[in-house]
């Protein structure tokens, strides 16, 4: 592919005189009503800016410590008698919110759109998330959570079960990047499983996560059951990390890193979902239409301002112009834009700090010799935080979008030559998050999945397939994490294994006139014995 420089070429902006602000004005009187959830006493308030405009939303009450304090006291209370409600009322409460949010969905994806500027399609993903989590937990429950029969040392006369048990108050800090499923998805396993939440959103997406509160209590969860506060993520996210049981965190690895050692230090669990650098692979026989289409959607859903989103892309030798071609062009033809309308296919980063960064990787992989082959441009005239999709070549190892996480619409393309090298490049680096295999020959592409250190692989498909099924864990291994969310990991996280055992009969000491050797003897003869006849 030869080097061209972006400019010439921008993205179709799909309705230039569209101005986003009129289209939509958020009710304050909801506002407030959505703020007044929050246990927040400070008499400080921060505005939530909305990047379509730069305008504030909302002013946000902020927390204090001892508001803290309260929450958990509160979500303790509400725990106790939590706990003690059935897994089948529970699960009433899990269907009943699965219907509220695909019924509310309009005004979820209104809201997202207004608060993170992401597209619409993309906000569309975030009540999906939760109405399927909601109804696997409900549906699952039983399954993850009774009592299980296990085998006792002595056939018959010692039976052991297993019960779960739930750690008690669960902290949850989320990012801004999906802020109604992150606020929301981790904590609904935590009270499937009998716990409450203590939850922390990021400041600046704290009315979608407030809206996701006010659905659960429509759903019928008790109201203190779980807790929101609000305010800096080292004072106030501290503050939970310091009384929680457990803590579940999604957001950088350098953050995720200071939370691991606080949590280590009080001995509390904790699962970390953390960033990546995500590699995207496109063998020889992709379908490179289909491949093209995908890599779209990889590298510039939520303008890259997403976990799972690809910033680097090994393409075969073979195929190299060819896929180059199609991709760049569909690129190219990407509708851009800000506000509440379908259409759009990629709307805008989150702040000035995200714009900073993307504008900061490309401008040093530019003046290090990487090619623009489209995009690399801020596009102020859509949105104050707006930059175009981008398409990197030639991007080389001294440049900083060559390992570290851009978290924005921007993806460095490479060749290679043989497999075995493209997955030792998709390896390269300490993130292993999630990665993606187009190949025609699944078999094939099933294998290389294998090879490729991520906690996810989707093959013929970007995120979603992995994703979407909750069934699957989902986390990273090496720096993108530890712990998993989703499936059965993603509850039992949340609780206590207890084994109870009763003895019959036999007891574990010497019976019968024993002496102790005897008794060793008697033992080590049965053990040896149901050892023979295929006992675990
Ligand atoms: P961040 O770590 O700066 O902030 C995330 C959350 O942690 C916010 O609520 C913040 O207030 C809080 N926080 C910050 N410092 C804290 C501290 N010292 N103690 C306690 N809480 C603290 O992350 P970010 O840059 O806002 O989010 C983007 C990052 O999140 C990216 O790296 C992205 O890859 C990652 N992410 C990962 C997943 C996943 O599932 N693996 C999902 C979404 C985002």
């Amino acid at each position: 592919m030869g080097s061209s420089d972006a400019g010439s070429a921008a993205p179709e902006l799909l309705d230039p005189d569209h101005d986003p602000a009129a289209s939509y004005a958020l009710d304050q009187a909801h506002v407030r009503r959505l703020t007044g959830l929050l246990t927040a006493s400070s008499g400080e308030t921060k505005p939530s800016i909305s990047p379509v405009n730069g305008q504030p939303l909302g002013h946000v009450p902020q927390s204090t410590a001892a508001d803290v304090e309260e929450a958990f006291r509160r979500a303790r209370k509400a725990q106790a008698r939590w706990a003690r409600t059935s897994l089948e009322e529970r699960s009433a409460m899990f269907l009943r919110l699965h219907d509220i949010v695909l019924r509310r969905q309009d005004e979820i994806m209104d809201m997202i759109c207004w608060e993170s500027g992401k597209a619409r399609k993309h906000a569309f993903d975030e009540p999906l998330h939760i109405a399927l989590t909601a109804r696997y937990y409900a549906r699952t429950a039983e399954e993850h959570l009774s009592t299980k029969r296990v085998a006792g040392v002595v056939p018959g006369l010692t039976r052991v079960e297993v019960n779960r048990v739930p750690k008690g108050v669960v902290g949850i800090i989320s990012p801004w990047n999906y802020p109604f499923t992150m606020a929301l998805c981790d904590g609904l396993p935590a009270i499937m499983a009998g716990n409450a939440v203590v939850a922390k959103p990021d400041a600046q997406t704290m009315l979608s996560a407030l809206l996701g509160l006010e659905l659960l209590h429509e759903a019928g969860f008790p109201e203190d059951l779980w807790q929101m506060v609000a305010g800096p993520g080292r004072t106030i996210g501290t503050e939970i990390i310091e009384r929680a049981d457990y803590v579940c965190f999604t957001g950088s690895t350098a953050t995720g890193k200071v939370i691991a050692q606080q949590c280590a230090e009080r001995l509390i669990g904790c699962s970390l979902e953390l960033g990546g650098k995500n590699p995207i692979l496109v063998l020889r026989d992709a379908d490179l239409d289909r491949a093209a289409e995908g890599a779209v959607r990889a590298a510039f859903s939520n303008a890259g301002q997403l976990c799972v989103s690809m910033e680097r892309m090994y393409v075969a030798d073979q195929v190299y112009d060819r896929f180059m071609a199609k991709f760049v062009e569909r690129v190219k033809a990407m509708r851009l834009g800000v506000g509440l309308e379908w259409g759009h296919d990629m709307g805008a980063l989150i702040s000035q700090d995200q714009l900073d960064t993307v504008v900061g990787h490309v401008e040093d992989a530019r003046a290090k010799g990487a090619r623009v082959l489209t995009g690399g441009r801020a596009r102020p005239d859509i949105s104050p935080y707006f930059y175009e999709p981008t398409v990197l070549e030639g991007t080389t190892p001294d440049m900083r979008c060559f390992g570290d996480e851009s978290f924005g619409p921007v993806i460095s393309v490479y060749r290679f030559h043989d497999e075995s090298d493209a997955v030792a490049r998709a390896n390269e680096g300490q993130y292993g998050l999630n990665a993606a295999v187009y190949s025609r020959d699944t078999r094939r592409a099933r294998e290389i999945a294998r090879r490729i250190k991520c906690g996810t692989v989707n093959v013929n498909e970007a995120f979603g397939a992995t994703f979407a099924s909750i069934e699957s864990p989902m986390g990273g291994m090496r720096d993108s994490g530890m712990g998993r969310r989703q499936g059965a990991e993603g509850i039992l996280r949340y609780t206590e294994s207890q084994s109870v055992a009763v003895q019959r009969v036999l007891r574990f000491a010497p019976m019968f006139g024993m002496s102790d050797e005897q008794y060793a003897r008697f033992m080590t003869r049965s053990v040896a014995l149901m050892t023979k006849l295929g006992r675990k």
